[in-house]
């Protein structure tokens, strides 16, 4: 039987525990939602407020040369590559994953004559499908065609018609990790180049992309890496392919002299092609603020705390008796969970939206998916206890069978 003195201990004993003050999060609130969109960290404010009041306001232009703003996109992509174990000049960060997917596929696809297959799982984050899909579309099927599989099916799904894999490390909805590196290797005894979304693994566990001869990557911003709403995302190519590949969107800024102001299109070397337009500034500087957070701690020690407060979660469900009424998609195998766990019930978006009136934020998922993120920089053990002791009440008193809670919202 857990008790409150048993979480009061584990908050105590947090090495991680002085983090949340770094975050400018309403005391009173829990917030399990960090997978969905990261809270925002004192750095980003304080350094996005000088960037707002300095540099675009007393620099202006000159900001580009003297702030280095045009080096962030790389500069930024180097403090992500860290936390992923991406040597340098392999990350950039840029745009949003769908538009980076739609570089990396059309990409990658080129890299892999007489092959027009794009595997793909059903249950993969729809932008990806969709992305690929529209890929599908553009260049017509006898040069690409995409193919879904169920998720457990991948490796046994890879043959030689295959071009690209594309997957998802961590499963959006039920938070079940893919072996990356079992995985690639199965792809590359095929000739499989494969494509890893990391939206919900960068900033959440750690990842080895080098030593596990990943192709190419892209990842997300404002997630765990806590860069703010519709912060940039990233891209990462390994090395061995930098020379041959040529991207489709090939603007100014992945141009190797884009001040020349030439009429023909030279890409730039390495990584740098894969920017395309002028970058977000303000973005960027918000999420390499962020990133410096992540210098005060490691992959290793948020990865622990991470799998013991969802493992802390599912006691706490268990010990209330909840898992009879709602059903755990979450694995219980550390191995095998992210940073977050998945319950379902017929009733779930009500419940949800009376947890968020009590102050417990996590999110819905269609079709009946309850889903809480741990971000261990800011979550305590006290927010897990409070989070399962609401839902409680709420399921005790059936509070969301009221008709308040049933209309959806246009984000949810
Ligand atoms: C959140 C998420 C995305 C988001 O894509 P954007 O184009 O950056 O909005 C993509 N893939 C997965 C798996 C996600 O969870």
């Amino acid at each position: 039987m857990i008790d409150i003195s048993d979480i009061k201990a584990l908050d105590a004993a947090d090495p991680l525990r002085n983090f949340r003050q770094g975050f400018e999060l309403p005391d009173d609130l829990v917030y399990l939602d960090g997978n969905s969109l990261g809270a925002l960290s004192r750095l980003a404010q304080q350094r996005v407020a000088d960037a707002i009041a300095n540099q675009w306001g007393q620099d202006l232009v000159k900001s580009w040369n003297m702030h280095h703003w045009i080096d962030l996109p790389q500069s930024v992509g180097e403090k992500i590559a860290a936390l992923i174990g991406a040597g340098i000049g392999q990350v950039t960060c840029c745009d949003s994953i769908s538009v980076n997917l739609f570089k990396l596929i059309t990409a990658g696809l080129g890299l892999q004559s007489g092959r027009r297959v794009i595997l793909s799982t059903s249950d993969n984050f729809p932008t990806d499908i969709y992305i690929a899909q529209g890929i599908e579309k553009l260049l017509s099927s006898d040069r690409c065609e995409l193919k879904l599989v169920e998720e457990s099916e991948i490796i046994n799904q890879i043959d030689s018609s295959v071009a690209l894999l594309l997957v998802s490390h961590v499963n959006f909805r039920t938070g079940e990790i893919l072996d990356m590196r079992k995985i690639t290797a199965s792809a590359h005894k095929q000739g499989v180049l494969v494509i890893w979304d990391l939206a919900h693994s960068a900033g959440a566990l750690p990842l080895e992309l080098d030593s596990c001869q990943v192709d190419f990557a892209v990842g997300c911003g404002y997630k765990y890496l806590n860069g703010g709403p519709g912060a940039p995302a990233f891209l990462y190519v390994a090395n061995r392919h930098q020379e041959q590949i040529r991207q489709p969107i090939s603007g100014w800024m992945g141009h190797s002299d884009p001040f020349a102001f030439s009429t023909r299109y030279t890409a730039a070397p390495g990584i740098h092609q894969f920017l395309s337009g002028t970058p977000p500034i303000l973005s960027l500087v918000s999420l390499d603020a962020a990133l410096d957070v992540f210098a005060n701690t490691s992959m290793a020690q948020l990865r622990k705390k991470s799998l013991q407060l969802s493992g802390l979660y599912m006691d706490l469900l268990r010990q209330y008796s909840l898992l009879g009424e709602f059903t755990l998609l979450a694995s219980e195998e550390d191995d095998r969970r992210g940073s977050q766990v998945a319950i379902t019930h017929p009733q779930a978006y009500a419940i949800c939206q009376v947890l968020i009136d009590r102050g417990v934020v996590m999110d819905f998922r269609e079709p009946d998916t309850l889903r809480a993120g741990f971000a261990p920089m800011y979550n305590s053990y006290i927010d897990i206890w409070r989070a399962v002791n609401e839902l409680q009440k709420i399921m005790k008193n059936e509070e969301h069978l009221d008709p308040r809670w049933q209309a959806r919202n246009k984000v949810t």
